[in-house]
């Protein structure tokens, strides 16, 4: 039962041949062709061709993922931020040029549902995943089900509310917990500790030095112990901990999974999440304690997920 999952992203296409247990056969990869998406289906059917040429078994059912708002049905993308689809019935097309099952789904979804089936949400029926990039992802997956909404744009849990008329949001709106625990907002805490002084001192110096912070130099004093990197990831943890005991209570999950590149810094972003969960979350003391762990998938989530994903579909409607 091998299937393919291609992870459609910004700068790259990742493809796999994925087998049942979640194990990567085979894989390819090349540059996301900028502007043009007769240019991206192109190159989408040609890695699919190419995995089938060199897979032993039968490939079962293809499952793409790419950012966006994906229909319930898996099918039309309503919208994706780096591709210009607009109600693109994705699924159709490709089904068409390449002869065998395809679904389509969000990205996020697709490496929350790897997460669950094969790495840090494995032994849970009920978790929600936090991917703490350049922007903040999410996906739940309740009772053994992805959850998608009754529309499929669900789970977009980085534009939770939890600052009333915070900062404002890409999508629009204003205190998003995007503005306050992703991998930029980190930056900008780094960068008002550094113009603070006292603590922010090292932060500073690299600041002048290379003329900027980025996460490179902020993830390097972070793991250096630096008192003000560290505050700054505290900050952030504290954000994210408010955020999952929002989260607790409406979804009450056993297990909380972090990725994404701020993920690396493990222990040092769970410690202060677990405290800012316990410190709100409602009716504390008589609610079972998830746990918070770090994602296990790192790179390979989105094309192992979207394989599965597809391998699910194919089962339920065989
Ligand atoms: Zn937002």
């Amino acid at each position: 039962m091998h299937a393919i999952g291609i992870d459609i992203g910004g700068t790259k296409i990742a493809g796999a041949v994925v087998d049942q247990l979640g194990s990567i056969v085979a894989s390819e990869r090349v540059a996301t062709p900028a502007g043009d998406s007769a240019l991206l289906e192109d190159a989408v059917v040609q890695m699919i061709d190419s995995l089938r040429a060199g897979a032993d078994e039968e490939i079962v059912a293809i499952g793409v993922a790419a950012a966006g708002f994906v229909d319930a049905a898996q099918s039309t993308v309503y919208y994706a931020p780096n591709i210009d689809w607009r109600n693109e019935p994705f699924r159709e097309k490709l089904e068409a040029r390449v002869g065998t099952a395809v679904v389509v789904d969000n990205d996020a979804n697709a490496a929350g549902w790897a997460e669950f089936r094969f790495g840090a949400g494995r032994l849970v029926s009920d978790m929600v995943m936090l991917t703490i990039g350049t922007g903040v992802g999410g996906a739940i997956v309740a009772g053994d089900r992805l959850f998608r909404g009754g529309f499929g744009a669900g789970a977009e849990l980085g534009h939770l509310r939890v600052v009333p008329d915070g900062l404002a949001c890409g999508c629009g709106q204003r205190g998003c917990i995007e503005q306050y625990g992703s991998g930029r907002a980190l930056l900008r805490m780094a960068n008002e500790i550094a113009d603070a002084g006292g603590i922010g001192q090292a932060l500073a110096r690299a600041r002048t030095e290379h003329g900027g912070l980025d996460g490179r130099l902020v993830g390097g004093l972070i793991e250096s112990g630096d008192d003000g990197a560290v505050a700054a990831l505290r900050q952030l943890g504290s954000w994210l901990g408010q955020a999952a005991a929002s989260l607790s209570a409406v979804l009450d999950p056993q297990r909380f999974v972090f990725g994404g590149g701020v993920a690396i810094a493990g222990e040092l972003l769970l410690e202060p999440i677990r405290a800012a969960y316990r410190d709100h979350l409602p009716a504390r003391g008589y609610h079972p304690e998830p746990d918070f762990v770090i994602a296990e998938l790192v790179n390979d989530a989105g094309v192992v997920g979207a394989a599965d994903l597809a391998r699910v579909w194919v089962a339920e409607h065989a």
